[in-house]
């Protein structure tokens, strides 16, 4: 494809303000993009205005997979940009940009290898599926819907096109939020012993957890140890009432060698065995996700590098990411190798001023293209 065109991809998706929300006109934008196409195109509603979108290509052979998310998050303060978030204004090099990092480079990447792949007339011995998400940065539920709906069941591979810088990225931790409520008795402080104390029990609770949490003391060789910390608590609401209600939250990164089950599992029994003492304790959990064990034993994640090194001469080594992507969703639909690999560093994502450099991009659209060759040559 020429450049403008594939620069017009970009930008245009740039354009639509997706930020929490509206990832309809993501997908709108992109269905048009494969009419004409011997494609299935099928839409996965989220909520009204909030579609996934999943896009196959190709009637046989081995299944790639190309995620990306529809979403970007909010611009933030206006002032603080130098140029509009939502009009994709191209300055020495950069496109600058809500999400031109995080992650449309890497969506529209994809879309252009693709739609280069179904131009080039010939055959092709492999397929591709495009799966476009929505409310990732708030909670990966449309990966997680499009997992559980079976749209990742048969894929032979995925490639998440999260920035990398080109970095081949084989692992990552998972994350356990959660909040711990507590309920008590209210009555006056100077008769303390009619009342029952909401806090208590939660000083136990976060003194416990942290013990247990710190028994986790094994280190991945790559991801280090788990991690906890309890982030927030509140409760009272009078220095003379004995208080009736209290919460925490707490944030756990977790590694593979400690399964976020065995976690819950943990923290459930902790619960448990507290209220059988007298508390009155709940936990709930906001949209966890689970590590990505290494995958760099893994022939995707090889020929990837290999590609990338090779033939872009670009990256060096298997790297590990900083936080939980799409692949979270997506690795508790089967056993097929995932890895995390896109244009951009990441560095400006969900900052002002967002940008990514133009030839990444550029060369984002060689690559997965490249990349999507050899595997279909090699997963054969
Ligand atoms: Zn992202």
């Amino acid at each position: 494809m020429e450049k403008e065109r594939a620069l017009k991809i970009l930008t245009d998706l740039i354009a639509i303000d997706s930020a929490n929300d509206h990832e309809s006109l993501v997908a709108d934008y992109l269905t048009d993009l494969f009419k004409g196409y011997d494609v299935e195109i099928e839409r996965v509603s989220y909520a009204p205005g909030r579609d996934n979108l999943v896009i196959t290509m190709g009637s046989h052979g081995p299944l790639l997979g190309f995620s990306g998310h529809e979403d970007v998050v909010s611009a933030g303060e206006l002032e603080n940009w130098q140029y509009p978030p939502f009009e994709a204004t191209v300055q020495d090099g950069k496109i600058y940009g809500r999400g031109t990092s995080d992650m449309k480079s890497g969506l529209a990447a994809m879309v252009v290898a693709m739609l280069d792949l179904l131009d080039s007339g010939k055959e092709l011995p492999g397929r591709i599926r495009l799966l476009a998400s929505v409310g990732e940065e708030t909670g990966e539920y449309g990966a997680a819907q499009l997992a559980k709906e079976g749209y990742a069941n048969d894929l032979d591979g995925l490639i998440v096109g999260e920035p990398s810088n080109f970095d081949v990225r084989v692992t990552h931790k998972g994350v356990i939020d959660y909040y711990v409520t507590s309920k008590g008795l209210c009555v006056h402080s100077s008769t303390p012993e009619k009342g029952r104390n909401a806090i208590m029990p939660l000083v136990t609770f976060a003194q416990r957890v942290q013990e247990i949490m710190d028994r986790h003391d094994q280190k991945d060789p790559v991801l280090g140890s788990l991690t906890h910390v309890i982030s927030q608590v509140q409760g009272g609401s009078q220095i003379n009432s004995v208080p009736d209600s209290a919460w925490l939250s707490g944030n756990i990164r977790t590694t593979p060698l400690y399964s976020n089950d065995q976690i819950y599992q943990e923290l459930e029994d902790l619960i448990v065995e507290l209220n059988k003492q007298g508390a009155e304790l709940t936990i709930r959990y906001s949209f966890p996700e689970v590590p990505l064990p290494s995958q760099a034993g893994t022939k995707l994640a090889k020929l990837a590098q290999e590609v990338v090194q090779n033939d872009f001469n670009r990256s060096y080594d298997f790297t590990a990411g900083t936080g939980a992507t799409d692949s979270s969703e997506y690795i508790q639909a089967g056993a097929f190798p995932i890895i995390i690999l896109g244009p951009s560093d990441g560095l400006t994502a969900h900052q002002p001023n967002e940008f990514v450099k133009v030839d990444d991009y550029l060369v984002g659209c060689q690559l997965y293209q490249a990349i999507a060759r050899k595997f279909w040559q090699e997963y054969a």
